[in-house]
């Protein structure tokens, strides 16, 4: 009989024992495995021998779930119960998904949007763990043992509420997150550790429905993310698209009456121009044969040559955010030493020679397009759990959109640029705007623009306790703080009392890719109206400051003046008051400063008023000049 074994308190009773850690891919389209074994990464394959899983769950009759081939080969016959691309809901709300009215689930409007199906009211996240709970159990079959930990990946442009739906959506699927990743950067990881380069490279992501690019910089195994830019609305999927609208183009040249497709005929016609597109990457010409309900025979053949014709303005499409993203990062083509390919639809070649013409060098491509991210999130999660000896790798990703506050008069004020490196912490000193203020109430925000109201809202709290002190003496010490998952927390600290209050920022519902890149192109559209706009609530603060100032001295030392010389002031301050509501900040200034010098008098004989005051009962000698 062997005698059982208990080892310390913290120490591991296999000190040499390799702890298994995986790197999932959670993708649109598709969702994959990977570890590293013997110093190798590699994907991890289901029974059939297949990599990748479709990212597709079917809730059946029975009550069962099916994930993947199986759901998507049900996908037409059930199309209610049949959920595709769940990764676009991830952390959203009803109103953000767009084109929910060509989908043909029943939405649910809470919070966070919801699909009824027959299994009940499914959430995004409990959609995804499904796919990770079977992503999990492959690992564990194939590795012999309970996993210790996943990285998981994600789009960088993900938002905090994106980034926390995957978490909880690992947590529900019974894994340990040791970090979320993004998705450019674990390719990354996956190419700089087998070529060990260094240099600038573009990370080209054309996956099932969204574009990526990403610029990285890679020096001595650090990995930093200078920019990224996108279209959510453009991939592998608007390529079926076209080739079926040609399909259909051809049926009706072909037959004389046309009946309109329905549903299933329609996901089967795309179904077959898939694999149509996926055929053409290797061969010249492609079949589309099947029978519609109709009854119908389609049977037509496309040639490569048709097919890029088809397709090449999508292909171009992608060059427009690639500009940007290289524009944001400050570089030009000549400064990227290498290309890496990455998601399936990078396999068609005109796709390869449109990035290989743009960037004027032929991109990387010995590792497999679709398993590139879950390679390198393997490599980065077995650096995580402590399995790899050498140096650590240390990987740096963005802010996609500048982050800030609220100021008087609903301008923001940016505390952490966009596009800076994560982890990251900014600091800067807000003070009160009026006498005795107690409380401060901060809106933190997110975007690019001037003006509060352009941007988004993220969250709003309060900070009380506040020693009541002159405007402008209080010291609040607003930090600004992104982890390196990408979570925002806020917190607020007057610097006399100690007095602080915090918020973990997580909005309700978030951003995708086209809005970002929306509000970015947005202010760069309104830089000029953006800086008139900033002049305006500018000129208006300062002035209702100094109308306050002056009311509250009038007040307390009004005995000063004589009745004119109050009219006067009076007078002055109707016309500024008038001016602050017309749209122009000259006027305001211009009658500012009327207010101002109109007030210079009542200024002097307050200030000698006071130093009387201070000096009465004081002989000469005790007084400091
Ligand atoms: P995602 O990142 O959206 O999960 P993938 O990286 O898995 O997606 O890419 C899926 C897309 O790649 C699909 O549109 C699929 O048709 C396309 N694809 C896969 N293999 C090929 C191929 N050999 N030729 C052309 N496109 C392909
Ligand atoms: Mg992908």
């Amino acid at each position: 009989m062997a005698l059982l074994q208990i080892s310390e308190p913290g120490q591991s009773p296999a000190p040499h024992q390799h702890k298994l850690a995986v790197g999932i891919d959670l993708g649109t389209t598709n969702s994959l495995v990977a570890t590293v074994r013997s110093g190798m990464a590699t994907v991890l394959q289901d029974a059939h021998g297949h990599a990748l899983l479709p990212s597709v769950v079917r809730y059946l009759p029975d009550g069962q779930v099916v994930v993947g081939h199986e759901a998507q080969a049900q996908q037409s016959q059930d199309p209610t119960n049949t959920i595709v691309s769940v990764k676009r809901f991830m952390g959203r709300a009803l109103e953000d998904i767009s084109d929910r009215a060509h989908i043909p689930y029943k939405f649910v409007n809470r919070a966070q949007v919801a699909i009824e199906t027959r299994a009940g009211v499914k959430n995004p996240i409990e959609i995804s763990a499904e796919i990770l709970r079977v992503l999990k159990e492959r690992a564990e079959k194939a590795l012999g043992s309970e996993l210790v930990g996943a990285v998981i990946t994600v789009p960088a442009y993900f938002d905090d509420a994106q980034r926390q739906a995957t978490k909880d959506a690992a947590k529900l699927a019974g894994l340990h997150v040791l970090r979320l990743l993004n998705e450019p950067t674990a390719a990354a990881v996956a190419y700089g550790l087998d070529n060990a380069a260094e240099g600038t490279y573009a990370i080209y992501d054309l996956g099932g429905g969204t574009f990526d690019i990403s610029i990285l910089r890679l020096t001595k195994g650090v990995f930093e993310v200078l920019s990224t830019s996108g279209d959510a609305a453009l991939g592998g999927d608007d390529f079926d698209h076209r080739i079926y609208c040609w399909v259909l183009d051809q049926i009706r040249q072909n037959s004389k009456s046309f009946i309109p497709l329905n549903e299933a005929d329609t996901r089967l016609l795309l179904t077959k121009a898939r694999q149509a597109k996926e055929w053409l990457t290797d061969n010249y010409e492609a079949q589309v044969v099947c029978r519609l309900s109709t009854g119908q025979l389609v049977d037509v053949t496309l040639d490569v040559t048709q097919f890029n014709e088809l397709t090449q303005t999508l292909v171009n499409k992608t060059l427009t955010p690639t500009r940007k993203a290289l524009r944001d990062a400050g570089l030009e083509v000549a400064d990227i030493k290498g290309v890496v390919l990455v998601g399936g639809a990078t396999r068609m070649p005109h796709v390869r020679h449109a990035v290989a013409d743009y960037f004027q060098q032929e991109p990387l491509t010995n590792l497999d397009p679709d398993k590139v991210v879950a390679l390198g999130a393997a490599i980065q999660a077995n650096a995580l759990v402590g399995n790899k000896g050498d140096e650590d790798l240390l990987l740096l990703d963005v802010t996609p959109l500048s982050l800030g506050i609220e100021t008087m008069g609903g301008l923001t004020e940016k505390i952490i640029p966009r596009n800076s490196t994560l982890p990251v912490a900014r600091a800067q000193e807000f003070t009160t705007y009026k006498d005795g203020q107690t409380a401060m109430s901060f809106h933190v925000v997110q975007g690019e623009r001037e003006l509060v109201a352009d941007n988004r809202s993220l969250a709003r709290f309060d900070l009380r306790g506040i020693p009541p002190m002159a405007a402008g003496a209080a010291r609040i010490r607003i930090t600004f703080q992104v982890d390196a998952d990408g979570l925002l927390s806020v917190s607020a600290r007057e610097q006399t009392s100690g007095v602080e209050a915090h918020v973990m920022v997580k909005p309700s519902y978030g951003l995708n890719e086209a809005e970002i890149a929306h509000m970015l192109s947005s202010s760069y559209n309104a830089a000029t109206t953006d800086k008139q706009a900033r002049a305006l609530a500018e000129a208006q603060v300062d002035a209702n400051a100094l109308i306050g100032a002056i009311q509250a001295a009038l007040t307390t030392d009004g005995h000063l003046l004589n009745d004119a010389e109050k009219q006067q002031i009076n007078a002055k301050i109707t016309a500024l008051q008038a001016s602050i509501h017309a749209a122009s900040s000259d006027a305001i200034r211009t009658d500012t400063d009327a207010l101002n010098h109109a007030t210079e008098a009542f200024a002097a004989r307050r200030m000698d008023a006071s130093v009387k005051r201070a000096l009465a009962g004081k002989n000469l000698d005790s007084i400091e000049l």
